[in-house]
């Protein structure tokens, strides 16, 4: 039986915790609880001890724990059994559309919203449109593809979305730096571009997070949805990172389907979009119920 010493999943060091992460790294092992076997994919030093970034395999819920290294193993073909290898598996088969765009298990009422936070000049975030949301659907889970370049210069935003209490967030991994060139082609651009560090995009994003007492969850958005087939065999192989993409982007009126991965854009840069999505509303909550992304790939 594993000890772990502490596990606290939402928020697991006081928001005004000073002290920095180091060493963050790739580390991969598995290990066995009960009937569940658990990812580890991270490993990083916080105030002279060291913590883990662990995955259940059968709900993809992340945990950061510190843990008794000794049963620590190796991946092994029971990992590539779990419903997390699969779903993994699947969703970076195909960079097309940066990856899975429509919730895999028969739940016909279920639809997953996500909200964008790519770097923006614009002041604020969609406040008013958040706060309508949750009016008409009350507590709301809702996935937040955040960069770090949105969250270091909207401080305040930022932790107004942390504090809404009727919001149930699933942090996204939205990139680092999230680079974009409005003059290149999209071949060359976003995550495509010759100089990406991918280590650092992925991995810096997390640390931003962890420091915050945020825990980064298993889902990935590319920048621009723009992937190529290296990039999606680093996040199966290397990251552990099921990418998402979307089949109703709201302001490219696409409509919301059974199922849906929903895109909208919170950083104020798609108004069009949400302007859209507040319209549909009502209709939609007639026929759907926003799930938790999780639930997308797992019952
Ligand atoms: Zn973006």
């Amino acid at each position: 039986m594993l000890r772990l010493i502490f596990s606290v999943m939402l928020c697991w060091l006081p928001l005004s915790a000073i002290e920095h992460i180091e060493h963050y790294e790739i580390f991969t092992k598995q290990y066995q609880e009960n009937d569940t076997l658990f990812l580890v994919s991270r490993r990083f030093e916080l105030g002279g001890a060291t913590f883990y970034l662990t995955t259940n395999t059968q709900t993809l819920q992340t945990k950061v724990l510190s843990l008794d290294t000794s049963k620590l193993m190796p991946l092994d073909e029971r990992f590539l059994q779990t419903p997390f290898a699969k779903q993994l598996s699947n969703a970076t088969a195909s960079f097309a559309k940066g990856g899975a765009t429509q919730g895999v298990m028969a739940n016909d009422k279920a639809i997953y919203l996500t909200m964008d936070l790519c770097p923006s000049a614009k002041k604020g975030y969609e406040s008013a449109f958040i706060e309508h949301l949750t009016k008409q659907n009350g507590k709301t889970p809702i996935a937040i593809a955040l960069s770090s370049a949105w969250r270091e210069h909207h401080k305040k935003e930022f932790e107004a979305l942390v504090k809404n209490p009727l919001l149930e967030i699933t942090w996204v991994n939205h990139t680092h730096t999230h680079f974009y060139d409005p003059k290149l082609p999209e071949h060359q651009n976003f995550m495509l571009h010759k100089n990406t560090d991918v280590k650092s995009e992925i991995l810096g994003f997390e640390k931003t997070l962890l420091e915050e007492g945020l825990t980064p969850s298993v889902f990935f958005r590319f920048p621009g949805l723009i992937a190529d087939e290296k990039l999606m065999r680093e996040l199966k192989e290397t990251y552990f990172l099921i990418p998402l993409g979307a089949n109703a982007w709201i302001a490219k009126n696409e409509p919301i389907k059974k199922g849906s991965i929903i895109l909208i854009h919170g950083n104020k840069n798609e108004p069009q979009g949400i302007a859209m999505m507040q319209k549909k509303l009502p209709e939609v909550l007639k026929t759907y119920r926003f799930k938790p992304i999780q639930e997308a790939f797992v019952k």
